[in-house]
């Protein structure tokens, strides 16, 4: 009697969603869900690390 049930394969385990929309992850663009929201969550990145703070006049040069 096998009481060590072997698992054949990989279980069905729910892929993440896409951090951006929430939609089911494809294979092809992990982990969003497309390209697009690919792009869209690396635009984020860039324009968090690039966050120029506007500067309007209030310039002090010493
Ligand atoms: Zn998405």
């Amino acid at each position: 009697m096998a009481d060590n049930p072997a698992k054949p394969g990989a279980a069905a385990k729910p892929a993440k969603p896409c951090p951006i929309c929430g939609k089911p992850a494809a294979a092809a663009s992990r982990p969003f869900c497309s390209d697009r929201c690919r792009d869209v969550d690396l635009n984020r990145w860039l324009s968090g690390s690039y966050a120029i703070p506007a500067r309007e006049g209030e310039e002090d040069p010493e």
